[in-house]
């Protein structure tokens, strides 16, 4: 633990308890927020709908969504009403190829249908409705799902919200019943108590809490956690293997192949590891854009930082994938410990919840999976968000292109930078604390005004004008 750390200000948090693959999660693009957790809600609607009296049921015709918040104001760029309907009309995240989404956007089949067993509804993109953008529900990213009767009548409707990373919670919403983790921690100052007590490394004690929590084996949270590494490295691979225009109105160019091919070959040692660590941040922003299947790390906007910077651990610095799975394992305490005493979507707390946090995570990833001791994977994690507090959420036109393909750059050259500065120093030297840092964010995300919490309201957003 860092001896300097006098002060504890995240004393008295209840622990973390949340799961890994709820955290990092397989699915299309381009924001956990907005295209994963709708899809989500859809796809929940029906179920809880499938639920109802048979009596509400027959008098059933039809299903009808309203969008608000920050899911109104850049819904149309980020897809929403497509990821909404992708879901009510029976696909998941996790299973649903991109061309669904793509042909529900350009060329939305007539016919559509909610497959509610025995009740199935007729559905058609003008059921997605883009609502207010002010409201005074409790989440920023809310969706109110109605279903109705042949009259308009509303027979049954639930508020649901889109909390970031993909996750979802409902009005009345309740945590699932799970296991409790064998090492309770809230703050990252209790995660270093916790490792001084136990002796175990951070990789371990955080394999122990999943297994705890979600019941699975060692062996089976191991193998999806190489799933979800191959799920990483396919998308810097396709991303990287892709050139032309993105979709949407910006006319936006994939730049990631020329990167690599650019900085590939260059004689200046710095110059090609940098250039590549960009070209595969660049490849996988770029997949999301283009809605092709990312890893929520934490986020959609965010699903370049953390598998550029493993790419480049396995290729360009030649670490195993035994370090590389710790290294990712340690990673997701830090993520963790963000999401669950600040936030990681940009429409709550901007986008240092989203670029920021994925850099921190990525910064700690780099010096677990390097051998370093917990103080320096915290140093190295509060390193990288202090550095990006404050960053605003402002998407051009309201795509997950401009800033966020190039921040995803930056924020994996920045996780690059924390690392050599925290493994570089010596313990007293480092006076901030990663809990400090977190706490820093949270106040900030709360009071940046909602204009700069991807509504595209203000910011790059308005100052840029498209020629
Ligand atoms: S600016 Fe950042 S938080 Fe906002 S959509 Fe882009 S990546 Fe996400």
């Amino acid at each position: 633990m860092n001896p300097l750390t006098k002060t504890d200000p995240l004393k008295g948090r209840p622990p973390v308890e949340t799961a890994l693959f709820d955290f990092f999660k397989i699915g299309p693009g381009p924001s956990s927020s907005h295209t994963i957790g709708p899809m989500r809600i859809g796809a929940d609607f029906i179920a809880k709908a499938a639920a109802l009296p048979r009596e509400t049921l027959d008098r059933a015709a039809r299903v009808e969504v309203e969008l608000l918040g920050s899911l109104s104001a850049t819904g149309k760029g980020h897809g929403t009403d497509t990821a909404v309907l992708a879901g009510l009309t029976g696909n998941q995240p996790e299973s649903c190829p991109p061309t669904v989404l793509e042909t529900l956007r350009d060329h939305p089949p007539s016919g559509l249908v909610v497959p509610i067993p025995s009740h199935p509804l007729p559905i058609s993109p003008s059921d997605i409705r883009f609502g207010p953008v002010r409201h005074s529900r409790p989440y920023n990213n809310t969706l109110v799902a109605r279903l109705l009767d042949a009259g308009g009548g509303v027979l049954f409707a639930l508020e649901y919200y889109s909390v970031g990373g993909g996750f979802i919670q409902w009005e009345g919403y309740e945590e699932p019943h799970r296991g409790k983790p064998v090492h309770p921690y809230g703050s990252m100052r209790e995660l270093q108590e916790r490792l001084q007590e136990t002796g175990l490394s951070i990789h371990e004690l955080i394999l122990e809490n999943e297994m705890a929590i979600t019941g699975l084996s060692r062996p089976e949270i191991l193998s999806r956690l190489n799933r979800l590494m191959d799920a990483m490295y396919d998308s810097v691979r396709r991303g990287l293997a892709h050139e032309g225009r993105l979709p949407g109105t910006l006319g936006v160019w994939r730049k990631a192949r020329a990167l690599s091919e650019h900085y590939g070959q260059s004689n200046f040692e710095v110059a090609r590891l940098l250039g590549r660590l960009n070209a595969y941040a660049f490849a996988v922003a770029e997949e999301n854009a283009a809605g092709g299947i990312i890893v929520t790390a934490p986020t959609c906007g965010a699903a370049g930082v953390i598998p550029a910077v493993l790419y480049a651990m396995k290729h360009d610095l030649s670490l195993g994938d035994r370090a590389l799975r710790e290294g990712l394992l340690a990673c997701a305490a830090v993520g963790y410990l963000c999401k669950h005493n600040a936030g990681i979507a940009g429409a709550e707390v901007g986008c240092q919840g989203e670029v920021g946090v994925a850099s921190s995570m990525a910064a700690a990833m780099l010096a677990h999976a390097n051998g370093y001791d917990a103080t320096v994977v915290e140093n190295a994690a509060e390193v990288a968000l202090e550095h990006h507090l404050g960053l605003t959420c402002d998407p051009v036109g309201g795509y997950v292109q401009i800033p966020c393909i190039e921040r995803n750059a930056m924020g994996a050259v920045k996780a690059f930078n924390a690392f050599l500065l925290a493994s570089a120093e010596k313990l007293p030297e480092h006076k901030v604390s990663l809990d400090a840092a977190i706490v820093a964010m949270n106040e900030i995300g709360h009071d940046m005004n909602i204009k700069f919490k991807e509504t595209s309201g203000g910011g790059l957003a308005v100052s840029f004008v498209e020629c």
